[in-house]
């Protein structure tokens, strides 16, 4: 009976300081499919947004043999119905948790909708070196090979990762590991639908084993983007170029209230019609500030293009895809409409 108590209370003790010694992770659950749920196994309609933190959390087996997981449900939402404010809540509770001496790593989950401008969003607006992570799922937690669970599982393994710190805030999904900032949504349901097209992944995380295949770019954390004090973020409208565009409408654009950037989604090298001059003109005397990007899906946007940047005082996007330039126009606005200094951030950041 001694001897059953000794080992017993022996397994305790050696448990405890496993536990004491496992890094401790952050879980900001924010909704998607991820956290789905559908009437079926195999229905293509399901309720993003469904389950809490907890029970995905608990979907994982072996998830607490890699981490001590803390968690917060921070909204619980399908990722288009994301708001400007959210980014700022989000971006807020990530910054409590992470400075945290006692909290290694923060992984949010997240829709996949949205998932890569709340990525780049937050590679902005955080200042640290610790590993931030941001996960998702094609498929709802119901579903039949539910993708989330692994997703999960990995997502932990490379926040826990030394050689993850400092690399900026990244994507795990499908086993790639994805700069926040190169990332995009590239199939509308396939698992295998993240990546990034100009730069190809930065590793690879196969049931928890990371891969890193190079020392992965300079990143953002140092960026000098400050939202601590922030209530709203700027109005910046996207607009997505094509043949023949409607210019009464691109009018009607610029009469709206308090907009301050545009960000124009070029055909090509981020090319704009000629017929757009007047448009171009009167947005930069009302003070708008105008990035070029491209529709394209790919590559770089090069500085005055067509002469235009010269012509037109606009910013060539460099390599951001519109809905990332959007952010960084944004937040740049934040502190300044100069266009040479946004120019810079764009080649920066
Ligand atoms: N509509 C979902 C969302 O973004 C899609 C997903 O998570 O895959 O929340």
């Amino acid at each position: 009976m001694r001897r059953l108590l000794f080992s017993i209370v022996l397994s305790l003790i050696s448990f405890i300081a496993y536990a004491a010694n496992k890094p401790t992770v952050y879980l900001l659950a924010t909704g998607g499919t991820i956290a789905g749920t559908a009437s079926s196994q195999t229905s293509t309609t399901y309720k993003a947004g469904s389950l809490t933190a907890e029970q995905i959390i608990a979907s994982v087996p072996g998830l607490d043999n890699l981490a001590n997981i803390k968690y917060e449900q921070v909204y619980n939402k399908d990722s288009g119905n994301v708001t400007l404010s959210d980014w700022l809540k989000l971006a807020n509770e990530v910054n409590k948790v992470i400075n945290d001496p006692n909290v290694s790593a923060v992984v949010v989950t997240h829709g996949t909708d949205t998932l890569e401008e709340t990525a780049y969003f937050l590679d902005l607006v955080i200042k640290t070196k610790k590993p931030i992570i941001i996960v998702g799922a094609m498929r709802p937690a119901t579903a039949i090979s539910a993708d989330g669970p692994l997703n999960l599982y990995n997502a932990v393994a490379v926040a826990i990762n030394p050689k993850s710190i400092g690399r900026g805030v990244m994507v795990v999904m499908n086993d790639g590991i994805y700069d926040g900032r190169d990332v995009t949504k590239t199939n509308t349901t396939n698992v295998d639908t993240f990546q990034s097209p100009n730069t190809g992944p930065i590793g690879h995380v196969v049931m928890g084993k990371v891969n890193y295949h190079d020392n992965g770019r300079a990143n953002a954390y140092d960026a000098p983007f400050n939202i601590s004090n922030i209530k709203s973020l700027p109005s910046v409208a996207v607009v997505y170029e094509n043949v023949g565009v409607d210019t009464e409408m691109l009018d009607n654009i610029l009469k709206t209230k308090n907009l301050k950037g545009i960000v124009i989604a070029g055909v090509g090298d981020g090319n704009i019609p000629d017929y757009e001059k007047d448009f171009l003109i009167n947005a930069r005397k009302k003070g708008i500030v105008i990035v070029r990007s491209s529709r394209v899906g790919s590559g770089e946007v090069s500085y005055d293009y067509n002469n235009l940047d010269t012509t037109y005082d606009l910013i060539a996007g460099d390599d951001l895809n519109p809905q990332k330039a959007r952010i960084l126009l944004m937040l740049s606005l934040l502190t300044t409409n100069d266009v040479k200094q946004i120019q810079k951030n764009f080649y920066t950041y």
